[in-house]
């Protein structure tokens, strides 16, 4: 069966023609069709005329009244209703096709240039030494860190009406044993040396970070026993790092899908463990995660 993603939109390009009659004759060919412009290299947001419709105010510009009866102006496109956009597909850069070729094209266009060099993972190692230093102290002074520091790090309060929300994040920081830490602590190092060489050390933190705390507010609500350690953020970093590869070929392809593979394998196998009764897998924590990471590569506009 061929489909056609051209069908309801503008033409393909030239490149994408050619690379969907290869995959029609089923040859294995490097590369796919862009996701976002479905191969057309045409912009989504603004359908090729350059001005894309506020999201903020829905082109409106403004956002309704205030107490007062005076309209609002819309901060975001400063009250015009619109944006500047390029006219051109902003994953594929018009090329209606994804190819590991586009990648320098893609660093060239949005990194600055001091992103292209070879840069020290310094966001997973400020993430490793952060969970190491929690661990050390919970080993080292047990007592004091169960009456002193744990209770505030939790993921839940003792009750919810002292909802702290900063617990969000700092039950990231907490594991359970050994293994629990250095496990997570290889998948950061790991995901660092291969996502920061692109990313750079601020973005890979915001997405630990989003992760994080979009796995907890899962976990808190629907995991009975809301878990602890850092594996949201590194579930966000394992589907950022497979969708900055779909969506912008970013990065090795190869790598990319077997990051997502691995963690797919895993939450699968943990919900499998959850229904057979093991209860100390944050299943919730792993999901919201990778919804983090996906939801942070898809809504932002651009790779860096
Ligand atoms: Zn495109
Ligand atoms: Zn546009
Ligand atoms: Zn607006």
């Amino acid at each position: 069966m061929t489909t056609n993603p051209s069908s309801n939109s503008r033409p393909l390009t030239a490149a994408a023609q050619e690379l969907q009659a290869a995959l029609d004759k089923g040859q294995r060919v490097e590369g796919r069709l862009c996701p976002r412009c479905k191969g057309s290299g045409g912009c989504v947001d603004c359908q090729g005329s350059g001005r894309a419709p506020c999201p903020q105010c829905q082109g409106q510009g403004n956002l309704g009244n205030d107490s007062r009866g005076n309209p609002r102006p819309c901060k975001v496109c400063k009250g015009r209703g619109y944006l500047e956009c390029s006219p051109q597909c902003d994953s594929c850069l018009g090329q209606g096709v994804i190819t590991s070729a586009l990648q320098s094209q893609i660093l060239a266009k949005y990194a600055p240039p001091a992103a292209h060099g070879p840069r020290k993972a310094w966001g997973a190692g400020l993430l490793i030494s952060i969970c190491l230093g929690v661990y050390l102290l919970q080993h080292l002074f047990p007592f004091q860190f169960a009456f002193f520091i744990a209770p505030y790090l939790a993921p839940y309060a003792p009750d919810y009406a002292s909802w702290q929300i900063w617990r969000l994040l700092s039950a990231a920081f907490l594991h359970a044993n050994l293994l629990h830490l250095l496990c997570n602590l290889s998948c950061l190092y790991v995901l660092g040396q291969y996502l920061e060489g692109y990313l750079g050390g601020r973005r890979f933190l915001i997405i630990f970070v989003l992760g994080a705390v979009g796995g907890n507010i899962l976990s808190v609500f629907l995991n009975p026993h809301p878990g602890i350690g850092a594996s949201g953020g590194i579930y966000a970093l394992l589907s950022a790092a497979y969708f900055y590869q779909i969506r912008w070929g970013l990065g090795e392809a190869e790598m990319a899908r077997n990051f997502w593979q691995s963690g797919l394998a895993i939450l699968g196998l943990g919900f499998l463990l959850s229904l057979m009764g093991y209860p100390y897998l944050d299943n919730w924590a792993h999901l919201g995660g990778a919804i983090a990471g996906a939801a942070w590569v898809w809504s932002t506009k651009r790779p860096f």
